[in-house]
Parts: C-alpha cells; sequence; structure tokens
C-alpha cells in the first residue's frame, strides 16, 4: 500500500518513519495514542480521491487529520498500525476574497489564523474564533462543527458554511462550491457532513460566509460574588447590547492561569466569577448591575491581556493535568444549580479537583476534572438530566462515544447508522470514531 500511496502523492509525503509519524498519532491532550500505517499527505483533490480509491479496494482504514487540536481523540488512529492518518496539511489553497458576496473559499488544510490574516487584509473577518486559531484547520473546524467565543453572535461554523467540497469513502468528489446564498435544490451535503469528525468522508474545500470587521470593540472583565449573580447579569445585559463574546472564569481557574503563566490580576481583591464580555455595538455594557468590579481594556493591549486571562485555561490545566475533559451545554436557567451540584459531586470524593469555564452566553461549560477516578458517567448522566448536550462544541470522538445514547434518541441513532452505511459501507472512514468500529 504505502508503494501504490507513494504513487499518488510522491514518497516524500508518504511519512513511515515511527519518529515522524509520532506528532500525528498522539492526540493534543496527550491522552490517545495510536499508531498508524503512514501518515499520507495529498495536495489536491485529485490526490485525495486516488488515496481514497486505493484505500477502498484495499480495505485500509483512513483517519483525516488537520491540525490535530481536536480534544476527544477523533483525529488520530487506533494502535492496531493498519490505518492511515490522512493529513490535509498541503491542501492550502485560498481564494481571493469576493467583496460583492462577502465570502472565501478555503483549502481543509488552511489554518484559523491563516484565513484570519487573509480575509482582514481585505476588511473582512471569520466570524468562528477560538484559541486554537493557529493550527486549527478549516476543514478541522467543519468536521468538528467548531463554536468558540463569537457563537454568542453568529451562530457555530455550520452557519457559515456556503459551499463545500468533499471526497466519499469512494473516492467520488462532491463538490458544490458556487456560493448562492438561496439554495434549496434538496439534500443539505454541506451540513450533513458538518460535524461528521471524518466518519463520512474528507473535507477538502469550504465556501464561507464572512463578517466585516469591527471598527471598534470594548472588551471588559466583570467580577462577581457568585455564578447566579454572573448569570442574572448576563441576561441583563443581553437584553439591551448585542453582544460578541460573553466567556467566564472562576476564582480557581484564574489563580491556576495567572501562576502559570505569570499574569497579574486585573483587580485589587478575588471574586467568585468573571465575565469577559466584548461587543463592537455602540452601547457600553460595562455599567451592569449587581457586579462587584469592572475592568474596561482601555487598549488592544489591555484587551489581548484580558482575553489570554481566559483563552490560557486549557493550556493552563493541560501543565497540570492532562485533566479528563467534559465539554457539555445546559440550558442557562439550570446552569448555575448544574454547577453547584456537578463540583459537589466530583469533589466529594478524595483527590478529584473540578475546574469550569466556558462560554456562557451559549450555556457551554468545560468542565475540566484532575485526579485519577473517572467520574465520567455520573457527569454526563446529570448533563442530560438537566436537559443539556454532552458535547456542546468538541464532538463525539472516541471519548464520548458510549455516550452518545444520553443525547441522542434510538431513532436518531439509526438514522445515523444508515447514514453512514450508505455513504462509507466498507466502514473505512474514521472507525471508532461516533460509532463503535
Ligand atoms: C487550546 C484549545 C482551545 C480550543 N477551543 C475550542 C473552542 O473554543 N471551540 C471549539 O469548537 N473547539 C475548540 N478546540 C478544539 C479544536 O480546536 C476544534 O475541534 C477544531 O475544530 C479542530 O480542528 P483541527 O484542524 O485541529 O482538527 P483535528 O483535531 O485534526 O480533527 C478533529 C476531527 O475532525 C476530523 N477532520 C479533520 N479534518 C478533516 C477533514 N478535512 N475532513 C474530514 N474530517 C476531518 C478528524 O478526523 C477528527 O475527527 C480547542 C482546542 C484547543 C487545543
Amino acid at each position: 500500500l504505502p508503494a501504490d500511496l507513494a504513487a499518488i502523492v510522491g514518497p516524500e509525503h508518504v511519512v513511515t518513519d515511527p519518529d515522524l509519524r509520532r506528532s500525528s498519532e498522539t492526540d493534543w491532550t496527550g491522552q490517545f495514542r495510536g499508531s498508524a500505517l503512514a501518515v499520507v499527505r495529498p495536495a489536491t483533490t485529485h490526490e485525495v480521491s486516488a488515496v481514497l480509491q486505493c484505500c477502498q479496494r484495499t480495505g485500509t482504514r483512513v483517519v483525516p487529520q488537520g491540525g490535530n487540536t481536536g480534544l476527544v481523540g477523533g483525529s488520530v488512529p487506533d494502535d492496531s498500525g493498519t490505518a492511515i492518518v490522512l493529513s490535509t496539511a498541503r491542501l492550502r489553497e485560498i481564494s481571493a476574497v469576493e467583496r460583492l458576496s462577502g465570502q472565501v473559499t478555503a483549502g481543509a488544510g488552511v489554518t484559523l489564523q491563516t484565513l484570519q490574516d487573509h480575509v482582514r487584509a481585505s476588511g473582512f473577518d471569520v466570524a468562528v474564533d477560538f484559541a486554537a486559531r493557529g493550527s486549527a484547520t478549516i476543514g478541522g473546524m467543519v468536521a468538528t462543527n467548531a463554536g468558540g467565543v463569537h457563537v454568542l453572535r453568529y451562530g457555530t461554523t455550520r452557519r457559515q458554511i456556503v459551499g463545500i467540497e468533499a471526497v466519499l469513502a469512494d473516492g467520488s468528489v462532491l463538490s458544490h462550491l458556487s456560493g448562492v446564498e438561496k439554495d434549496n435544490t434538496g439534500y443539505d451535503l454541506a451540513g450533513l457532513l458538518c460535524g461528521s469528525e471524518g466518519t463520512l468522508g474528507v473535507i477538502t474545500r469550504v465556501r464561507l460566509r464572512l463578517v466585516p470587521t469591527p471598527v471598534e470593540r470594548v472588551a471588559a472583565l466583570l467580577a462577581w460574588p457568585s455564578i447566579e449573580s454572573m448569570i442574572d447579569g448576563l441576561a441583563r445585559i443581553r437584553a439591551s447590547t448585542t453582544l460578541d463574546a460573553a466567556e467566564y472564569m472562576v476564582r480557581r481557574g484564574l489563580e491556576l492561569v495567572m501562576s502559570t503563566f505569570d499574569r497579574s490580576d486585573p483587580f485589587r481583591r478575588p471574586h467568585a466569577a468573571y465575565l469577559l464580555i466584548e461587543t463592537s455595538a455602540g452601547a457600553d455594557p460595562s455599567g451592569a448591575e449587581g457586579m462587584d468590579d469592572v475592568a474596561v481594556a482601555q487598549s488592544e493591549e489591555q484587551r489581548a491581556a484580558l482575553w489570554a486571562l481566559r483563552e490560557l485555561h486549557t493550556e493552563a490545566l493541560a501543565a497540570v493535568g492532562p485533566p479528563r475533559k467534559y465539554d457539555v451545554s445546559v440550558p442557562l436557567d439550570r446552569l448555575a444549580a448544574f454547577l453547584e451540584e456537578v463540583v459537589t459531586m466530583i469533589e466529594q470524593h478524595d483527590g478529584l479537583t473540578c475546574h469550569h469555564f466556558g462560554h456562557l452566553g451559549d450555556g457551554n461549560v468545560h468542565l475540566n476534572v484532575l485526579g485519577d477516578r473517572d467520574e465520567t458517567p455520573e457527569i454526563l448522566r446529570l448533563v442530560a438530566d438537566c436537559g443539556g448536550s454532552i458535547s456542546a462544541e468538541h464532538g463525539i470522538g472516541r471519548l464520548k462515544r458510549p455516550w452518545l445514547h444520553l443525547s441522542r434518541t434510538p431513532a436518531e441513532l439509526a438514522a445515523f447508522r444508515a447514514i453512514k452505511r450508505a455513504l462509507d459501507p466498507g466502514g473505512i472512514m474514521n472507525p471508532g470514531v461516533v460509532f463503535e468500529p
């Protein structure tokens, strides 16, 4: 097989050396490690198609991989050494920004940051943004339906897609990139591939709707005496202001970030909860009732410093961890009670510590548990009992596969399996992710 693949992509792009493969075989968290037959790096859609045809013919399993920043173990192979990692690193073409439609077409391997730099030069911005922007790719964002800090304003990645090109397991190319905003010609295949986590095909190009670059932004960190008061405060702010972001953290996480990365406290005394809000609208939301204190960024540098306190949480936890991660969402009116119950439930066990932070505006909490005991079933059941979702933004991957039934009905799961069988009858695309292998 490696020789056949080398004939398609060139021998230097079929990596079989174990030392060179290693970074592609371990996920960002370090918790999922596997072994690949080879890492294959096609440069064009045509080459992706030829690689998949070859894999289909030989029954070889394929793990699509973008920036490998996924947090549910979906981007790395198992330890059998029989699957290939199909890296999109060379699918890096970007079209000029189309000013009339406000759209751009990007190769799956383009990183979010590269795309941001590209479109900002034309006065536009990418609606989705998050801390892994330097490595996460457009293909990975679509495959996981990435959320990030601006879902409140613009929605998830799914809402930004106007066209997609993807290669199915048999090598056939689905290409629908014309970019017309109104298009009701049958099934929405882009919507189907979005969030499919590499189980239905390889996304090769995406056409995205852009948003205007804000002329001015106001970022403020609001300090609160409790999580309840912060949630009430957010409701009042939202009623009067269009927010671009509403991110929260609590004292324990802020202290961890400050000590790990040598950052200073923007406030003179500690507070229970912190809400980082940003708006590019005219109104100033930093005078909300019920809060203890506020720090408004007076410059771009101060704005970046406030954002770093929130965005460095994932890395700070990785430095003391690895933590077990639960990316969940809960209806906002039940969030305060959920957080109290889940933290008590986890920390009643000696040696377990629960950190939480997240995208408050979306009811999306990132629970991170440090310590050995695994409380996954109890935590995810509590999420489901509160009417929440066991995966708010990272997907199912391998990590949450056993728990998918908590958020989806048997009829929905049967439909999932029927779609998988129809598009990938040989089961070669990312087996073990979302479904049992
Ligand atoms: C510090 C940090 C912060 C993060 N913050 C957020 C956040 O705020 N919001 C959020 O949603 N996520 C966040 N993530 C998770 C992660 O960055 C996203 O899931 C991202 O979309 C993954 O992109 P990637 O290119 O790294 O994909 P990978 O990790 O390489 O792959 C992720 C999944 O997509 C599949 N895949 C990748 N590329 C393709 C393709 N071209 N075709 C088909 N399938 C493909 C893989 O098989 C895998 O199942 C964060 C991660 C880190 C490390």
